[in-house]
């Protein structure tokens, strides 16, 4: 449910199968609505409107964490299959009770307090500097901040949400694991997040991650940990830390598809969409291993452009070898906007960075005139 990218990409799995397939979302020029059998307009966040669409339905997921959850649960309830469960969205969906629920399972996360406005902030001066991240909504680096004095407590969000512990991070990784019905799993190899820090986005990534054996070994079993315990069907991304002292974190982790997986498209033998599609149809769970490695870069709206969108130096990209360009087609760009995605390809990490350099650095999304 919702008709964004990652609705996309599943729609361009779903060919593979003999699938019916009905996309909700409030606009209907999303980038999901020209591949759908079935689209209906409506709210994902609405009780009645997830309720309506679901119903008769014989298995539903989302790509977003906002959809209506208690209309999920009535839908289950009705005998319609959810990926995830609407009780693993339930605890995901709110930092807040994301945060407990590590917390509660003994699963290593950053330390945190609770705080319910801004004025509670200032009970915690002694915790900063910290992450200050807001309960619900927040997506892709928003609602959160960081705070490092009294004086920044001054324009912290004032909401619910959490204050974490700032950790030295070395490293951030991403392990996406395939859960389906009967409990099985599968798990794709671990892979480096590389951020802009100034942006909070993802700069590029590169699978496999580069870690000593002892280190991977510790994020595999945290995130196999993380998906035993949410004890739902479903695609599960987690999102970890590493200090610089080689311990290991959980930051967030993601109950659907995700934005670090998208290389397993041309770099897996099961990709994780194909691989959502399969726990969904009651088919064998897919191969996750990598056929080679691969780097994402993701291609984002740029500062200063707002409207049509316009993809300038597409034709030299395209003439790269072993380059797979995604783009999502949403008609309008703005600064920052997820517009699309390019995939590389190649044994060596070196090439790997050199491409994604040059990509990041020659092909731009701007707006028309
Ligand atoms: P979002 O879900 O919006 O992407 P995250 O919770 O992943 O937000 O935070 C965005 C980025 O902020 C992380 O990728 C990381 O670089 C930084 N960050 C988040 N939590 C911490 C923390 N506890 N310590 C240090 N940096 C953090």
């Amino acid at each position: 449910m919702g008709g964004g990218q990652l609705g996309r990409m599943l729609l361009q799995a779903a060919a593979n199968y003999p699938v019916e397939t009905h996309v909700m979302e409030n606009d209907p020029g999303c980038p999901a609505a020209h591949l759908c059998h079935h689209f209906t307009r409506g709210d994902i966040t609405n009780y009645d409107d997830v309720y309506q669409f679901g119903k008769g339905l014989e298995a539903l997921t989302i790509e977003i964490e906002s959809v209506n959850e208690e209309a999920l649960l009535q839908l289950e309830k009705e005998g319609v299959r959810v990926y995830p469960s609407p009780s693993a969205l339930k605890t995901i969906k709110n930092k807040i009770s994301q945060k407990s629920f590590y917390r509660d399972h003994e699963i290593p996360s950053p330390e945190f307090v609770v705080t319910q406005n801004r004025a509670d902030l200032k009970a915690h001066l002694a915790f900063l500097p910290a992450v200050h991240k807001i309960g619900m909504g927040g997506y892709d680096g928003r609602g959160v901040e960081i705070i490092r004095n009294a004086e920044e407590i001054s324009r912290a969000f004032d909401a619910p949400g959490v204050l974490e512990k700032m950790v030295r991070i070395k490293k951030e990784l991403s392990i996406i694991i395939a859960a389906n019905d009967k409990g099985e799993t599968a798990m794709y190899p671990a892979v480096d997040m590389v951020f802009d820090n100034k942006l909070n986005v993802l700069e590029y990534q590169i699978s496999p991650a580069e870690l000593p054996e002892k280190v991977l070994w510790k994020a595999q079993a945290i995130a196999r940990k993380v998906v035993k315990d949410l004890d739902s069907p479903g695609i599960f991304a987690i999102e970890l830390f590493v200090d610089e002292n080689d311990q290991v974190f959980v930051n967030e982790t993601a109950p659907r598809v995700h934005n670090s997986g998208h290389h397993t498209i041309e770099a897996h033998f099961s990709s994780q969409f194909d691989m959502l599609w399969r726990i969904m149809l009651g088919y064998p769970l897919g191969n996750p291993a990598a056929i080679t490695p691969a780097a994402i870069v993701n291609l984002l709206g740029a500062e200063g452009h707002s409207g049509e969108a316009v993809y300038e130096g597409l034709e030299e990209i395209l003439r790269i070898e072993n380059v797979f360009v995604h783009i999502y087609g949403k008609k309008e760009t703005r600064p920052g906007r997820k517009m699309g995605h390019v995939t590389i390809l190649s044994k060596e990490k070196q090439e790997l960075i050199h491409q994604a350099n040059r990509i990041r650095h020659n092909l731009k999304v701007v707006s028309a005139g």
